[in-house]
């Protein structure tokens, strides 16, 4: 028992709606050595948290036992394709004998016309009634009612024993039918994502000497030499081996981009080998590849359930008692109070109109019809934020994303491309290599962007107690010197005096031994796109956007005047960053994107975080809530076009949904309703309802 605590993800299918994923989770969470578990009807995955090899066999035992549920190997991808034959078969078998069913009991007569009549709907009815008979049975005996085979069987049973045998049968056909039309319509979903999601390739090539051997990408070892053709994915993260490559980046972002990769380079796993085959050293394992790391994060995003999901599920639990209650007391009191109020006394009094209108608000009270589109709106949200290069953790953040108030934007390497070069070099009392190389020797340490600037320059000696300090600098011992390389406050509170540079550039000082020995100047461009982002983001509400750096007044001003931000903080360190943010966070909801470099801070105060994903970069993926995977700032305002159209449908199908059912029991209350028919509408209801939902799904070109 004292194993390491592991996450595992089962792929289960045949899971029919949100309130049994409900119920399956809390039979899970009883088993013993099983520490959380999260049942995700729309991802069809149950995602469990245990120390014990044992307690996941006992899941998988007690999910395989879950009405029709079945756990399989292999992911949703491959699930998508699903054809239904059989399920097709059984609906047209069904309705071939009821129609039959329908012409003897009109035209033979006798008793012989009626025991064929009754024949024929007999096999209608359990050629599509079977599972859910046997669905009613399991849960029953496990004290499960209120749920919806146990109503569809109750109503259908019901209208039979009203004598009403043809209605019975057709109530178990529509559910049914209804069922299956779900089933595709949800499957078609998950498959137009679960394509997006596409990105790992199926084998690897590992070569072996001369040899080479088809392997699956976990098998993978870091060091592994790995040929990629014309043609597929690249495996794993790695090294270009070959003179040069040419990948296609669509898979990571969604944007069909070519790109060219000359030797040593490092080649992201996903992208597509459009030019010749190449080989690649593996420098990561599948798991904690771009490729590995993105798509856990799309399988934990079911986890994040979005207010109105978790409001909607929590209203199928009341709901669904409360009617069923009602036509409790329409089915026994109603033809009593008829009586009363037609003869002066207590008898019943059209008790089968009654009888009839509480099977009606049985049917109606089935909550699957509710609450279906609104995990499959949220779902197809997050898929259409793929398609544009978009990761989110969970519906959660899109929701938040459409009511967020504000926005905050880190400067270097968000609103900047973060690629600094060195502009100038103005030595004091050294020479000017002298200046480069000591600095150089000191940013190797840092893995901020300011110190790529300095990566050609070639540094004898190595630092030693290196130390960064986040907004700052980097304090390092060069050869027994204490040396200070960061802006002129590091310097300053280092007493170290300092005589400032004006420039609308980033300046970096460069002290030893207590001295400052000179200053370099270094730039970054603003990033393609950043000015038009800003602009789009201002029609969409978000006029008060600010930025917050760590840099200089002046360069932060000059960039704010470049890209058209409202607000600038200049000088902040990262604690500073913090506070602004709450300060912030009074007006409403905060986004806040960055590039999770010494940012992490806000990031987790903000709402919600964005991130510039660097093509799958380990710190931008963990520190937030969504990241551009592209790397493309561009994306934001389709980010929030998406977020607010999913709110909205899901909105919309919340108040469509919720109406509808109400107007049905008033219809039904008042025996305006055919039994059929309310099976009717009420599919009716969810398979609009889910329809709506595509609207979602495919937005892509929303932004012109
Ligand atoms: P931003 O908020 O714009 O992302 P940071 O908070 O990362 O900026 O850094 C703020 C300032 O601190 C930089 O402009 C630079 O002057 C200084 N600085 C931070 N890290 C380093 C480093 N590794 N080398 C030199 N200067 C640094
Ligand atoms: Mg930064």
């Amino acid at each position: 028992m004292s194993e390491q605590l592991q996450k595992k993800v089962l792929h289960i299918e045949n899971l029919d709606c949100p309130v049994c994923a409900e119920a399956l989770q809390s039979d899970l969470q009883k088993i013993k050595g099983v520490e959380s578990v999260s049942v995700d009807y729309v991802t069809q995955t149950i995602t469990l948290q245990t120390r014990d090899e044992k307690a996941v066999q006992k899941v998988i035992a007690i999910a395989n036992r879950f009405e029709e549920v079945r756990v399989i190997d292999g992911d949703v991808v491959k699930n998508g394709g699903k054809k239904y034959f059989k399920e097709w078969f059984l609906i047209a078998l069904s309705a071939v004998f009821f129609a039959i069913g329908v012409l003897f009991e009109r035209y033979l007569q006798g008793r012989v016309g009626s025991v064929f009549a009754y024949a024929a709907y007999a096999i209608a009815y359990f050629s599509v009634g079977y599972p859910v008979l046997i669905s009613t049975v399991k849960n029953v005996a496990k004290g499960r009612i209120f749920d919806e085979n146990f109503l569809m069987t109750i109503a259908s049973i019901g209208a039979v024993a009203l004598g009403e045998i043809g209605e019975g049968v057709l109530v178990m056909l529509l559910y049914q039918l209804g069922e299956l039309l779900q089933s595709i319509a949800v499957g078609s979903s998950r498959a137009s994502v679960a394509r997006l999601m596409d990105l790992k390739s199926e084998q690897a090539m590992l070569l072996r000497g001369e040899e080479t051997v088809q392997v699956s990408p976990e098998e993978i070892e870091v060091g592994d030499i790995l040929l990629v053709k014309a043609g597929e994915k690249v495996p794993v993260d790695g090294v270009l081996l070959a003179e040069n490559a040419l990948l296609d980046t669509k898979p990571l972002t969604g944007e069909a981009e070519l790109k060219a990769f000359s030797a040593g380079q490092e080649v992201l796993s996903g992208c597509i080998n459009v030019g010749n085959v190449f080989t690649i050293k593996a420098t990561r394992k599948y798991t904690d590849s771009a490729v590995g790391r993105i798509l856990e994060m799309v399988e934990n995003a079911a986890e994040n359930k979005a207010a109105p999901e978790k409001f909607i599920t929590k209203f199928a639990r009341y709901y669904t008692p409360i009617v069923c209650l009602a036509a409790l007391l329409i089915g026994a009191f109603a033809p009593i109070l008829h009586g009363y109020i037609a003869m002066g006394r207590f008898t019943f009094y059209q008790t089968s109109r009654w009888v009839q209108s509480a099977l009606t608000f049985l049917v109606i009270s089935c909550p699957c019809a509710l609450i279906i589109s609104v995990p499959l709106t949220y779902f197809s949200g997050i898929g259409a934020c793929a398609k544009n290069g978009i990761l989110v953790k969970g519906a959660t953040y899109l929701d938040i994303l459409a009511s967020a108030k504000t926005m905050a934007f880190d400067k270097t390497g968000t609103l900047t491309k973060g690629e600094f070069s060195i502009l100038g070099v103005y030595p004091k009392s050294c020479s000017e290599t002298e200046l480069l190389v000591l600095a150089a020797t000191v940013e190797r340490h840092s893995a901020h962007p300011i110190a790529k600037a300095f990566e050609k320059i070639q540094a004898e000696q190595t630092a030693q107690e290196t130390m960064e300090i986040p907004g700052k600098g980097v304090k390092a011992l060069v050869a027994k010197d204490t040396v200070f390389v960061g802006n002129a406050i590091f310097l300053e509170e280092n007493s170290i005096f300092v005589e400032q540079m004006s420039s609308a550039n980033t300046v970096i000082y460069v002290a030893k031994n207590g001295e400052c020995l000179g200053a370099i100047e270094v730039g970054d461009g603003v990033r393609d796109g950043a000015k038009e982002c800003i602009q789009e983001l201002t029609k969409l509400g978000f006029a008060n956007s600010v930025m917050l750096t760590g840099d200089n007044r002046i360069r932060a001003e000059e960039i704010a005047k470049e890209t058209g931000i409202f607000a600038v903080k200049a000088g902040l360190l990262p604690d500073e960053k913090l506070q602004i943010a709450k300060q912030l966070k009074r007006n409403g909801k905060l986004v806040y994107v960055g590039d999770g470099i010494n940012d992490a801070p806000v990031m987790v105060e903000a709402d919600c975080a964005v991130s510039m994903g660097k093509l799958g970069s380990a710190a931008a993926i963990e520190a937030s809530d969504l990241v551009l995977i592209a790397d493309d700032i561009s994306a934001l305002p389709k980010l929030v076009r998406i977020a607010r159209k999913t709110r909205a449908v899901v909105m919309q199908n919340i108040i469509f949904s919720i109406v509808m059912k109400l107007g049905f029991m008033l219809l039904g209350a008042f025996g305006g309703l055919p039994l059929a028919f309310a099976v009717f509408a009420d599919v009716g209801v969810m398979l609009l309802a889910v329809c709506n939902s595509f609207r979602v799904r495919g937005m892509k070109t929303v932004n012109k």
